[in-house]
């Protein structure tokens, strides 16, 4: 049955069942107003009440100061990439940027286009995680300095981030993989944004957090819809419509983490990720993962059986056979990938490591 599915895409992904059922129950009549949130006006009473709870609740969860402003704005994470730098530069159009895969090289591609941009690193020959900050080329006089927490695709993840030695930096983080899976230290940044549909909620809004004093500065070229400033000052930060379903959705689970507790979901991810990470060390290279151990992602775990394209063709579709799906690798690195994020229970996990150990002995 539907329940034994277990579905490790890397977005949009699973959530949790009891925020899709409380969907479910509200599908036709939210609150007693008679209608669906998909038929509401975004300038309604009830939606702003939406609005307003998703902030509340997520401000409280990720402990946000009352000095960052939290919008929740459409065209995915990668609309981001261009809003940073009009939002941000003024006459100083410097930038550095750390590129560690490909988000981060889509999101450095961008900047580019508005700017001089230092690479942080040269270009890394394959994304297996980050050399030493000694290695790094940092320009000083940069206006701002972008990264990429978790790349989704190679399951690169930042756990040692050398924030001592960036402490002069403003700092601009995409965490659009492992947003709400452990806390953030807000003073570090500047500006984190995170597409919802990881660990948050289904495509459609994309949640940007910055610091007040950063907005009103924008370039006179920027777009209006791409102006944090005009969001942040529009009636129930509604600038123009919003993604008001995948709103509510993110606000339903937003709240369902809450009561769960980040110290939860933390401890979840860790205990999840080093199941598979152990297991695949442990099995005489049958399963290997390239990253370094420091680097290794909490959320996304690419790996190869054997190194063996047909191998992990059969791998995957006996994998489906048993409720496990989605577990291809990304189209550009191909292999397996087991995408863990919140919403992923530990049965699921559990039974993916199952599942592994008999395909290793049926198939030596
Ligand atoms: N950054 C990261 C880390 C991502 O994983 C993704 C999407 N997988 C993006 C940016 C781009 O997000 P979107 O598709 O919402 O533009």
């Amino acid at each position: 049955s539907k329940d034994t599915i277990y579905n490790f895409s890397a977005g949009p992904c699973c959530l949790p069942k009891e925020v899709l059922k409380k969907a479910q129950d509200e599908l036709l009549n939210w609150h007693d107003t008679g209608v669906s949130v998909m038929e509401m006006s975004h300038r309604s009473k009830a939606f702003k009440d939406i609005v307003a709870k998703t902030e509340k609740d997520l401000r409280e969860l990720m402990k946000i100061p009352d000095n960052y402003q939290i919008l929740l704005l459409q065209g995915g994470a990668s609309t981001q990439f261009s809003s940073i730098p009009f939002n941000l530069l003024d006459d100083n159009k410097k930038m550095n940027y750390l590129v560690t895969g490909s988000w981060g090289k889509n999101a450095f591609k961008d900047a580019k286009k508005h700017g001089e941009v230092t690479e942080v690193i040269k270009p890394l020959e394959a994304y297996t995680g980050c050399p030493d900050f000694s290695e790094w080329t940092v320009d000083p006089d940069a206006k701002y300095f972008h990264f990429c927490d978790n790349e989704t695709i190679y399951g690169v993840e930042f756990n040692n981030f050398p924030y001592e030695e960036l402490k002069d930096q403003l700092l601009v983080c995409d965490m659009s993989s492992n947003f709400c899976s452990r806390p953030i230290d807000w003073e570090k940044y500047g500006l984190v944004y995170a597409g919802a549909q990881k660990n948050v909620g289904p495509a459609g809004v994309c949640i940007v957090i910055v610091r007040d004093d950063l907005l009103g500065k924008q370039l006179d070229s920027t777009p209006d819809v791409l102006n944090y400033k005009k969001h942040a000052d529009s009636p129930g930060h509604c600038y123009n419509t919003p993604c008001c379903w995948s709103i509510y959705m993110a606000g339903l689970n937003i709240t369902y983490m809450l009561e769960k507790g980040l110290d939860k979901i933390e401890e979840e991810a860790k205990l999840k990720s080093s199941m598979l990470y152990d297991y695949i060390d442990s099995s005489d290279d049958y399963y290997t993962n390239p990253v370094d151990k420091i680097f290794r992602s909490r959320m996304n775990i690419p790996f190869r059986v054997k190194k063996d394209d047909e191998l992990e063709a059969k791998f995957l579709s006996e994998a489906a056979k048993e409720g496990l799906i989605e577990l291809k690798g990304h189209r550009t690195v191909g292999g397996i990938r087991a995408s863990i994020y919140n919403a992923m229970p530990v049965e699921g996990v559990q039974k993916l490591l199952d599942f592994m150990k008999k395909f290793r002995e049926e198939n030596p």
